[in-house]
């Protein structure tokens, strides 16, 4: 299948401290594959600046008349991962049969690309990089992501466990994920969704050996979030529920008042009336704000804003 281009998609947001790695690690692994004719010699390898602050552009313009390989896409400002991800792949998705997304800092094992391919050669439309284990990580990263896959999945997010944006898609796949209109794009809740035959290939993730994550648990938080209200409405179903409880739960108060009013106890129960209150009030600020939360996706919805701005896209 010597015809195949492969491109790979590499969102880079202050990197300049892992570039040169990675640049190393792909060219060698590109030419290899294209020097054993398993892929076109039409491959490459594509860096999306995501707005760096650091010298992460410049090193990918030097990447690009030195190396032939190379392609570099800059946004005009940070967009974060998702979006960075798919500014890149909408961009090459015309020039390649296939594109491979994976992160900038290696974590997820670059072994695992020529058996994506095998399987995008066995028919596979899109091919899911699963980690088999995270021994690697943090033991924080590790209950957090845990915990984020669980939350996630009982929240009524389909998402693929520990596949995180490492996956190869066809041009056909990439063609059908520009369908997808919405602002609120989270691409591990999307692409199942896109259907095709899938394959899946396991791999270990690795350490990231330079710079510093760029998700700090606030970041991650904040991306559960926006996971969850674009992919389920089951918080809102939930928020209904509640309120059907506590409607039952009061008629039981409600008789119970009735009793006690009858029996001459009027003026007791202070801390109990004081409680509800309390109560009631935190839980219906609460359901206002998870309700606000989706009251604010239509609205950025209905904004239909460009998901990202590219301001230059070099390489021959
Ligand atoms: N990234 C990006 N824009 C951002 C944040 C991150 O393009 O605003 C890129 C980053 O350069 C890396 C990938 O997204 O290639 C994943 O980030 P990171 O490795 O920091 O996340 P972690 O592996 O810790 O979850
Ligand atoms: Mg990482």
């Amino acid at each position: 299948m010597k015809d195949t281009v492969i491109y790979l998609v590499v969102p880079c947001y202050n990197e300049e401290k892992m570039l040169p790695i990675t640049q190393k690690a792909l060219s060698e692994l590109l030419n290899d594959m294209i020097s054993r004719e398993k892929i076109s010699q039409k491959s490459r390898m594509v860096f999306v600046d995501d707005g760096s602050k650091d010298n992460t552009w410049q090193i990918i313009e030097r990447y690009c008349s030195s190396d032939p390989l190379v392609k570099g896409v800059k946004l005009s400002r940070n967009k974060g991962h998702q979006n960075a991800l798919l500014a890149g792949l909408m961009t090459v998705k015309a020039e390649c049969d296939a594109a491979i997304s994976l992160d900038a800092d290696l974590q997820d094992d670059i072994g695992a690309i020529e058996k994506m391919i095998t399987e995008y050669e066995n028919g596979c439309e899109i091919v899911f990089g699963v980690r088999s284990k995270r021994e690697k990580d943090t033991l924080f990263k590790r209950a957090t992501a845990r915990g984020f896959y669980k939350v996630m999945r009982f929240m009524g997010a389909d998402i693929i466990y520990d596949h995180a944006d490492y996956r190869l898609m066809s041009r056909r796949a990439l063609d059908e994920l520009e369908n997808f209109k919405e602002v609120n794009l989270f691409l591990r809740g999307i692409v199942p969704m896109i259907g095709f035959k899938t394959g899946t290939v396991l791999y270990e993730r690795g350490v990231r050996t330079q710079g510093e994550s760029k998700y700090p648990l606030k970041k991650m938080i904040a991306f559960a979030v926006d996971g969850i209200t674009s992919l389920s409405i089951k918080p809102i179903r939930f928020i209904t529920f509640l309120g059907l409880f506590i409607l039952f739960a009061s008629t039981a108060i409600l008789i119970y008042s009735l009793v006690r009013h009858f029996m001459g106890h009027t003026v007791w129960g202070w801390t109990s009336l004081m409680v509800s209150i309390w109560a009631i009030g935190g839980l219906q600020l609460f359901a206002i704000g998870v309700v606000g939360e989706y009251v604010g996706k239509i609205y950025l919805e209905t904004k239909a804003r460009p998901k990202f701005i590219v301001d230059k896209y070099i390489g021959n």
